[in-house]
């Protein structure tokens, strides 16, 4: 077996002082550093099994949540003047983390966080790090629609916006007017809708250095807020009785092969409830890898690529995985 290395978004941001850049390097031996200027630590060592939805993943090298794009920037201006590549952790709930962690700086945003609607307009703007299942409460409570389909979706808004999230026929680019969004430099660009290049479950910004740091959504004002939450909740709750949302799993491991869809081949290939280590093609959603307590993400790993091959071998179908695999894996 050799060893191969999945994809790690790097994000370099130019120029720093020369002071800072002595200051820094010393502090590359700490187990917390401060960013300069701030309050804000950065932590050697941090499991990353805490920040996944799946429960699996090594220590990122340096761990840092950034309360406010300042501290982003400069998180990510710290990275360029060590040489650290940069990792962008959103909730996590479609990542599968190496079991040797990641080398360099993870930034999680979920610390990014304020929103603002207004109900008249229909127009809402929210920071990268805020919950999605949260957010799409908050805007039928407002008698806000357009938002009702994505209550289930247990990411950020910035990783929704990265991924075009979707579900029942609705997705991100449906509602997204623009976002904003930290280019390699520090500078912040607003991007359109139509500069995102989306597609089913894709954008440009997917193994990009860009970084979202918040949307503006365009929803329908002026309805019955009692409706839009009833509405909300039957599809929470409709949710949680057709999926395996009591164990960990990044929701759908593979994108649907059109006009297939990729949990049906797997259960007709009959792969439902099989398991490597502790890693399991969950009974009640053949799309879905749950860990059943104390699976390591080279299980997960395993189970991604039997599923593969036996679908290969009984469809003449290559599955291509939703989930983004980062760090290094064993070759299989
Ligand atoms: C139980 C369950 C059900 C799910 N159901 C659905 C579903 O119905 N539909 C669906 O589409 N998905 C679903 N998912 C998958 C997942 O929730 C979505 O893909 C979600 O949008 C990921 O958001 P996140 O914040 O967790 O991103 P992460 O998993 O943290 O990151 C995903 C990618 O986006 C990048 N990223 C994250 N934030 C940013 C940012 N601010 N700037 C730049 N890059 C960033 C990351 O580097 C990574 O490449 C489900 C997952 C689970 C666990």
């Amino acid at each position: 077996m050799s060893i191969s290395q999945a994809t790690v978004d790097v994000c370099n941001i130019s120029e720093v002082s020369t002071n800072t850049r002595k200051a820094a390097k010393s502090n590359l031996n700490k187990n917390v550093i401060y960013l300069p200027g701030t309050d804000c630590a950065i932590k050697s060592q941090v499991s990353l099994s805490g920040h996944t939805s799946y429960r699996v993943g090594g220590p990122a090298e340096w761990y840092v949540a950034p309360r406010n794009i300042e501290m982003l920037q400069a998180s990510i201006e710290y990275a360029k003047e060590q040489q650290l590549p940069v990792t962008i952790l959103g909730a996590g709930s479609n990542l599968l983390v190496s079991d040797r962690g990641l080398p360099g700086l993870v930034i999680g945003t979920r610390h990014l966080r304020y929103s603002s609607l207004d109900p008249d307009t229909g127009l809402v703007t929210v920071a990268a790090g805020e919950s999605i299942p949260s957010l799409a409460m908050e805007v039928a409570e407002n008698g806000l629609e357009g938002l009702e389909w994505s209550v289930g979706i247990p990411g950020t808004v910035g990783g929704a916006v990265v991924m075009n999230a979707g579900a029942q026929n609705g997705c991100i680019a449906d509602i997204l007017v623009s976002a904003q969004i930290l280019l390699p430099d520090g500078t912040l660009r607003t991007f359109t809708v139509e500069e995102m290049g989306y597609a089913y479950r894709t954008s440009k910004l997917q193994g990009s250095k860009l970084v979202v740091t918040q949307a503006t959504f365009q929803l329908q004002p002026g309805a019955d807020p009692a409706i839009v939450t009833a509405t909300t909740k039957r599809n929470k709750e409709y949710r949680l009785n057709t999926q395996p949302y009591d164990k960990p799993s990044c929701g759908s491991v593979f994108r649907n092969p059109k006009p297939y869809s990729a949990g049906w081949l797997i259960e007709q290939s009959g792969l439902k409830g099989f398991q490597i280590g502790k890693a399991q093609v969950a009974p009640r959603h053949a799309n879905f890898i749950i860990n059943c307590g104390g699976a390591s993400a080279g299980d997960i790993f395993s189970l991604i690529h039997h599923i593969q091959s036996h679908v290969q071998e009984h469809w003449s179908i290559a599955l291509e995985p939703e989930v983004k695999m980062i760090g290094e894996f064993l070759a299989i």
